[in-house]
């Protein structure tokens, strides 16, 4: 086969499988290529260890794409509150949706319930071609067109070429684009775990010294944990046995919602922070862990990457509305320079309070917990840190601006 698109996009994870329904709604004729077949999900299936935290412009994105009633009628668990404390003191932070006046903060969906709803739309769309399982064997690069040869040797070419292949992006090496990275020095354990007490639909986040473990709320009552901590602690939490883990995850959450009752198997992932040093050259675009990759302790990767997604989809119909090349250098550097400053202000942001938790100097302690309790009762400032981490204001892509909550 050789088969010419307007746009090929390699990856069909939670990003790009979101900038395909975009752009595919607008009748530009795509080709995404993914590795691996996303299987459906069933209800009384065991929870996945892999979840996100939806903000609010993100459920925004999805609902534009026609893919959110889809992760609702699946599994999806609203949460009203989020508690954050600190394990060295006294200072704590709650935040309500009631005080924003919206009916939630945002939804712990599996990523696999993302990927299958989002993939169930796009397969609707006849001008998407849907190739998986496929990889990149080749891709060439030209002024005017990318060709990529495919796994089976078909060979598929268009204007625009768009990396949305994850953190190890093969399309970001093909094109020669630098990243600057340096590793968190820890890893995110992560498993399911049934604990006696009803999580009350809060989203809980205690800050260790050794770094920070939240726990998602579940449909079910169960919760998704995430425990962020330095490389060899993580992998002692991993190899130890059941009993063991439960007795240390525990005294690490302080019982803040009784016994653990019952864990899954657990995982660990390495945390990188990564940024490439370009998003764009002609005719070529990276979009959301292609592009960054940041600590998940706010819960932002994939938030970022679906405005990433959003933003590149509004500035490439705009191009085509007014005539103009949607892959020249000009065009994509208005994408570039909308997304670049906000993930480099979120990935700051993550590696500062990374750095500003993961220290048990007594001095620091006692500012960083007078500094939680005093944000905790100034409640604008809370309101405005809070409505910027959802994604309610900002300079937001017309896609995430919300249509009333
Ligand atoms: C422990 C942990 C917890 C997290 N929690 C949150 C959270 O609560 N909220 C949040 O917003 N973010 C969270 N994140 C971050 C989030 O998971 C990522 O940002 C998100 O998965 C990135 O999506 P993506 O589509 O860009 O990349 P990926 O999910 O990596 O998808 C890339 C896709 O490309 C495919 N692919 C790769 N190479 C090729 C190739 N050569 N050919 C064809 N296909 C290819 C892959 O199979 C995959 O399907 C967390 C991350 C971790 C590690």
């Amino acid at each position: 086969m050789n088969k010419q698109y307007d746009i090929i996009i390699i990856g069909g994870g939670m990003v790009g499988l979101t900038l395909a329904c975009a752009l595919g709604q607008q009748q530009f004729n795509i080709a995404l290529v993914e590795a691996y077949a996303p299987e459906d999900i069933k209800h009384n299936d065991d929870y996945e260890l892999r979840v996100s935290a939806i903000s609010k412009s993100s459920q925004q994105i999805l609902q534009s794409v026609n893919a959110w009633q889809g992760m609702l009628n699946r599994r999806a668990c609203a949460y009203q509150s989020m508690h954050v404390w600190d394990a060295t003191g006294d200072g704590n932070i709650h935040f309500d949706a009631a005080e924003l006046g919206l009916d939630s903060l945002g939804h712990i969906i599996e990523n696999k319930v993302i990927q299958f709803s989002l993939l169930e739309q796009c397969l609707r769309l006849p001008n998407v071609d849907w190739l998986c399982p496929q990889q990149i064997k080749e891709i060439h690069f030209s002024d005017t067109l990318q060709e990529v040869v495919l796994s089976d040797g078909d060979v598929i070419n268009a204007r625009l070429l768009v990396g949305a292949d994850g953190a190890n992006s093969k399309v970001r090496e093909a094109a020669g684009i630098e990243i600057n990275q340096s590793p968190y020095e820890q890893k995110a354990v992560v498993a399911v775990v049934k604990s006696t007490l009803h999580h009350k639909n809060t989203a809980w986040q205690r800050f260790l010294p050794t770094g920070p473990l939240a726990f998602l709320p579940l449909g079910d009552g169960s919760c998704s944990i995430v425990w962020s901590a330095e490389n060899q602690r993580a992998d002692k939490l991993i190899e130890m046995d059941e009993a063991l883990f439960i007795s240390e995850l525990q005294s690490a959450f302080e019982n803040t919602l009784g016994k653990v009752e019952k864990v899954s198997q657990r995982a660990a992932f390495p945390l990188v922070r990564r940024h490439a040093n370009e998003y764009v050259t002609p005719g070529l675009a990276l979009v959301g862990d292609a592009a960054h990759t940041i600590h998940p302790l706010a819960g932002q990767g994939v938030n970022l990457g679906l405005l990433d997604a959003a933003a590149l989809a509004e500035v490439v119909i705009k191009a085509k509305s007014q005539g103009k090349n949607i892959a020249s250098l000009t065009t994509l550097r208005k994408y570039e320079r909308w997304r670049r400053a906000d993930n480099s202000l979120m990935m700051y942001s993550m590696s500062g309070f990374k750095n500003l938790f993961s220290n048990d100097q007594a001095e620091l302690s006692l500012i960083r917990n007078a500094g939680l309790n005093l944000i905790n009762n100034m409640g604008p400032v809370k309101n405005k840190f809070m409505r910027h981490a959802l994604g309610l204001e900002g300079d937001l892509p017309e896609m995430a601006k919300s249509i009333g909550w």
